[in-house]
């Protein structure tokens, strides 16, 4: 087993997905690949979706990792839609099943709607294909563009997106989502920390961004995803200078999401690794400790 205190120098990850949502690996493996490339905690952070936790808490056991119960909502932030992430989520009660549950609804009803409109653009793939190449409950976007690789309609997943998927796109649907007050409200309902998720993927004008993290703070966010792989060095000194300014809290993440994305686990901005040291005060706040110097055991 792992010592229980955590190193300052300890490798972290804070934001991965499994097969419970669109990764391509199950929680077991993904453990797994944390342990073998030396990480010491780790948050599940799966889209709407909590139910690959306990597998994870068991291998995560096994392999003396510290797990860090997660979650990823997409959430309405007037006309554009914003990325929570949910750390340090308790077991769930009936108002936050209640809440997956209508969201779940929501991708039920809007996955035919884009499977249909890439019928009549002409591509020939189901929902039954879809659905095996989702495996688990939740079915989304990057499971259809994973179809339409497999089908040999687009070389790759993002150019799926590009020319289909995304907003703006042929085959796009709108599907319900909360309203930033509504997620970070329920996050905290379960004990978690609402995190504002990869800030440089929104598309604010750059001199804007300050004051929309600012308004997105008073709707209920605690933290800041700095350090991201899309995130250049220079955009991660920004968004550190952000939260430094307005008192949020600094996370790290890969987003892994196994083959479909290409971020390995562990690393961040500019493929360097997330450190225990950058995340302190944050695990501070998940009672994850953490020993004082980087020369302790
Ligand atoms: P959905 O929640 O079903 O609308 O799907 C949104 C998910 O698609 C996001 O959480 C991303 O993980 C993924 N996604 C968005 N753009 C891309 C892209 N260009 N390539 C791969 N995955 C993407
Ligand atoms: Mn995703
Ligand atoms: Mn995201
Ligand atoms: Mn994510």
């Amino acid at each position: 087993m792992k010592p229980l205190v955590h190193k300052p120098s300890d490798l972290m990850d804070l934001h991965t997905h499994t097969t419970f949502s669109d990764g391509s690996e199950t929680p077991e493996t993904l453990i797994d690949m944390a342990f073998e490339r030396g990480l010491t905690v780790v948050a599940i952070t799966d889209h709407d979706s909590i139910s690959g936790l306990e597998h994870a808490e068991k291998q995560a056991t096994k392999r003396g990792i510290r797990l860090v119960r997660g979650i990823e909502f997409s959430a309405d932030y007037g006309e554009i839609s914003v990325h929570i992430v949910g750390l340090g989520i308790k077991k769930p009660d009936e108002i936050f099943i209640e809440m997956l549950q209508k969201i779940g609804k929501g991708r039920a009803s809007r996955n035919p709607q884009i499977v249909q409109k890439l019928n009549e653009l002409g591509f020939d793939i189901t929902l039954e294909e879809i659905r095996n190449i989702a495996a688990g409950d939740i079915i989304s976007r990057p499971h259809i563009a994973e179809a339409l690789v497999r089908n040999g309609y687009v070389e790759n997943t993002n150019e799926a997106f590009k020319k289909y998927l995304n907003r703006g796109r042929p085959a796009y649907q709108e599907r319900y989502r909360p309203t930033v007050s509504e997620a970070t409200a329920m996050i905290k309902h379960m004990g978690g920390i609402p995190i504002l998720a990869h800030p440089g993927l929104i598309r604010f004008p750059f001199e804007t961004m300050e004051s929309h993290i600012s308004r997105l703070k008073s709707m209920g966010i605690e933290g800041l995803e700095t350090h991201y792989p899309v995130h250049t060095p220079a955009m991660r000194q920004e968004f550190s200078r952000i939260a430094k300014k307005l008192r949020l809290l600094e996370s790290g993440g890969s987003d892994f999401h196994g083959v479909f994305k290409p971020n390995p686990i562990g690393l961040g901005t500019d493929r360097e690794p997330i450190l225990g040291s950058f995340l302190r005060p944050l695990l501070e706040r998940l009672n994850i400790p953490i020993s004082a110097s980087m020369n302790t055991a």
